[in-house]
């Protein structure tokens, strides 16, 4: 391995860490910068669903993430605030596992196969030249056509759901449930406000527990928070972008973020990182330029995930209409056909 270049990943979350595993199994060596520390409570859902999980398989990460917890989720149910629709039977199974334990579990296994995790530490250099890969995640954005978006994040005890995903939507946004290791369910919403407004309410106990009378109320009436357990993120953008438009070499958030409600967001972060491993690793024995490196893993991601964010664009748009949720618990997410399409376009 005495000819093989290093390469640095900038972002210590899935995306970097996948990236990083994947590499060092190549024999890369390899060094990440994680800015913060594991293990950590971050933002998100917690349901990994889509092609991501071929990725993990593929370099025996599933399996990893399967002896530290991760849940299997067969079923998913759609509510209003005042209606439900059946319990549906997911199209493929998905694993849900909490970021806590899924990160931890990364960057022990990347620090087991020999690669460098520099953690606590935030690289400030922004010149992502040669060799350097962004993994650093969502970009940030405050305003996106005059909304705010942000999301918000607590496990809770004594929750009794009726499906292994539970999603509910509200005229402010939506709001996850689904049960991840160690038995607590995991409740995590992306909201909206006016540009106006403070980008993060101090009552996130009410944001996250929804209106009062509503299901999500009803669902959440003696739910025990685990308050060390609460995150929250702002600065969130939802407008799908193209890797080939970047001049760096990016995976995961730092491409684009798909809309949470998709339950895709970690699959994609996953599969970039699949798909950049074998070209960065030739690029690392000297085989081919850096230039063509990185268009060859744009390209291959922007092949991947760019009818699936237009989808999820659609999708977001449709679910978060005040006016259309009614009609699309009551009627449309009854139906076979409609909860298939959505489901298998948008991963
Ligand atoms: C409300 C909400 C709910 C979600 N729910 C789901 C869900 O249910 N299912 C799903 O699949 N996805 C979900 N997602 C999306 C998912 O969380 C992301 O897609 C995923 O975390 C992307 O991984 P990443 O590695 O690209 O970025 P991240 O996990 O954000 O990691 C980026 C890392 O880079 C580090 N970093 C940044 N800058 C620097 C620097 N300069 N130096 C060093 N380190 C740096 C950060 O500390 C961070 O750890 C959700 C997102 C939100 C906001």
């Amino acid at each position: 391995m005495a000819n093989t270049k290093p390469i640095t990943i900038v972002g210590g979350g899935l995306a970097g860490l996948t990236l990083g595993i994947g590499l060092r199994q190549r024999g890369v060596p390899v060094t990440v910068w994680e800015a913060g520390h594991y293990p950590r409570h971050r933002v998100c859902g917690e349901f990994i669903s889509g092609h991501g999980q071929e990725t993990l398989a593929r370099l025996d990460l599933r399996e990893l993430l399967e002896r530290a917890g991760a849940v299997n989720a067969a079923t998913a149910a759609f509510f209003s605030t005042t209606k439900s629709a059946p319990v549906h039977p997911l199209p493929s199974h998905a694993i849900c596992l909490s970021r806590f334990t899924m990160d931890h579990t990364l960057a022990v296994e990347l620090r087991r196969l020999g690669g460098v995790l520099r953690e606590g530490q935030r690289r400030r250099d922004e010149d992502f030249g040669e060799g350097i890969v962004r993994a650093t995640g969502r970009r940030m954005q405050t305003t996106e056509n005059g909304v705010r978006w942000f999301g918000l994040k607590v496990h809770a005890r004594n929750v009794a759901l009726i499906a292994d995903l539970e999603m509910h939507l509200s005229p402010r946004g939506y709001v996850g449930l689904c049960r991840v290791d160690g038995g607590a369910v995991n409740v995590c919403g992306l909201f909206r406000r006016r540009a106006d407004e403070d980008p993060t309410p101090q009552n996130w106990r009410e944001w996250l527990r929804g209106e009062a009378g509503s299901l999500l109320n009803r669902r959440l009436a003696a739910a025990e928070f685990e308050e060390a357990s609460f995150c929250a993120v702002a600065g969130i953008s939802l407008r799908p972008r193209s890797a080939a438009a970047r001049s760096e070499c990016c995976v995961g958030d730092a491409i684009t973020m798909i809309p949470p409600v998709t339950g895709n967001g970690m699959s994609m972060a996953f599969e970039s990182a699949g798909m950049a491993i074998e070209p960065l690793a030739a690029w690392s024995r000297g085989e081919v330029a850096w230039s063509e490196t990185r268009q060859a893993i744009a390209s291959q991601c922007d092949a991947a995930f760019a009818r699936r964010l237009a989808w999820a664009k659609w999708l977001q748009r449709m679910l978060l209409a005040p006016s259309l949720q009614e009609v699309l618990v009551r009627f449309v997410a009854r139906s076979e056909w409609f909860w298939r399409t959505a489901f298998e376009r948008t991963r």
